[in-house]
């Protein structure tokens, strides 16, 4: 039988683990602490565990992080981490400092189904879902793989995958994310960032109260159905309205991050931008322009910096908050998929052209 590896289990799951060892379960709470605060992995230096316990614990428990297999750091202070799983497959993750906050970019799944046509993630299409341990582990090593590094303060799930479509373990590596006894992170340092789904959106609060992102990318159906294909099954008007319910079940004035990445000649123009405008009108949300981030194989182009500043002065003269996403980590492949993608790109090349979308 394999051992737990109880680096993904939530502090319920922990008390139940300890009640069948015939142990207390308040050694979750010593546990969790141990692992997620000391970032110790090793139950023999876990002084207030006695002997006997140890020994139990060993029989059929473990604590084992994924692999990284290269760091990469920028000249900006960001560090991109590519990691291997224990299935073979890699995912990677991204470590941006600005100022005292210090944000993680984690993956969900290694690949992605959904292939929107201007992520690298999506053209590789999908391998698996990530287990808590897993998810949990990114943070994990963010935190103690190099313990020179001060510790995350905020968590984005904006890496690869679609956290949705990994609904449960998404939820639970959320939960000891936000546990006091582990990272203790509050509700609004922790983003989930989805690229629309619906069903899971409407369940998601009654699951966890973490900030919501979405990808939103085109301001009408015509366009975000080739750009964003999951639109074809969820369209913009439903989506706008599952968001809102989402923040209306939260009571607590929470903004929502509307996510928009800009191609030359194909989102960025002005009359994107109003129509934009009209659709977020009634929508309590803060706006995120992305730059597209061009990466082999793809055709798209980053939008012209005039186009860019356009675009945003218009949303902000109607009274959005908007930001731009400085481009992070240019030097070390800084967009997501891309470090994964330039490493197969020695087996697999992958042209995605045929995805292109023609105006
Ligand atoms: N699947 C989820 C979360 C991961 S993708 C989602 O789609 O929201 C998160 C973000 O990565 C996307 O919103 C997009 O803004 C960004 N992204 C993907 N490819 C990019 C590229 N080539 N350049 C810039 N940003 C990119
Ligand atoms: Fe998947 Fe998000 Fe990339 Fe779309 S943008 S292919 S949903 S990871």
């Amino acid at each position: 039988m394999s051992k737990k590896n109880l680096l993904g289990y939530s502090q319920a799951e922990l008390e139940k683990f300890f009640l069948e060892i015939n142990e207390p379960s308040f050694r979750a709470k010593q546990l969790l602490k141990w692992v997620h605060q000391k970032g110790e992995l090793d139950f023999d230096k876990m002084s207030n565990f006695n002997k006997k316990l140890i020994s139990k614990m060993k029989e059929v428990a473990t604590l084992v992080t994924p692999k990284v297999e290269k760091v990469l750091q920028s000249e900006d202070g960001t560090k991109k981490y590519l990691i291997n799983l224990s299935s073979g497959s890699s995912i990677e993750m991204v470590r941006i400092p600005e100022n005292k906050r210090i944000t993680l970019c984690i993956s969900s799944q290694a690949g992605c189904a959904l292939q929107c046509t201007f992520c690298a993630t999506g053209a590789q299409g999908f391998e698996k879902n990530l287990s808590p341990d897993e998810i949990v582990g990114q943070l994990w090593l963010a935190n103690f793989y190099d313990r020179k590094d001060p510790p995350i303060t905020n968590v984005v799930f904006m890496g690869m995958g679609e956290p949705l479509l990994n609904f449960e373990p998404v939820i639970s590596s959320a939960s000891i994310m936000r546990n006091e006894f582990a990272y203790f992170l509050s509700k609004k340092r922790i983003t989930i960032s989805t690229s629309g789904l619906i069903p899971q959106i409407n369940k998601l609060a009654s699951r966890t109260d973490v900030s919501l992102a979405v990808s939103l990318h085109a301001p009408d159906n015509a366009l975000r159905d080739i750009i964003v294909p999951i639109n074809r099954i969820y369209p913009i008007d439903s989506l706008l309205n599952a968001c809102k319910n989402y923040l209306s079940i939260q009571k607590d004035g929470r903004f929502l991050t509307i996510e928009y990445i800009l191609i030359n000649e194909i989102n960025d123009s002005l009359e994107h931008a109003k129509s934009l405008s009209k659709i977020l009108a009634e929508l309590t949300c803060k706006i995120n322009l992305i730059p597209f981030n061009p990466f082999e194989g793809c055709e798209y182009a980053r939008s012209k910096d005039e186009n860019i500043e356009l675009f945003k002065s218009y949303l902000l003269k109607k009274g959005f908050t908007v930001t731009v996403r400085s481009t992070r980590g240019g030097d070390i492949d800084g967009a997501c998929g891309q470090l994964v993608g330039n490493l197969k790109k020695t087996t697999q090349v992958k042209k995605i052209t045929s995805r292109k979308f023609v105006a």
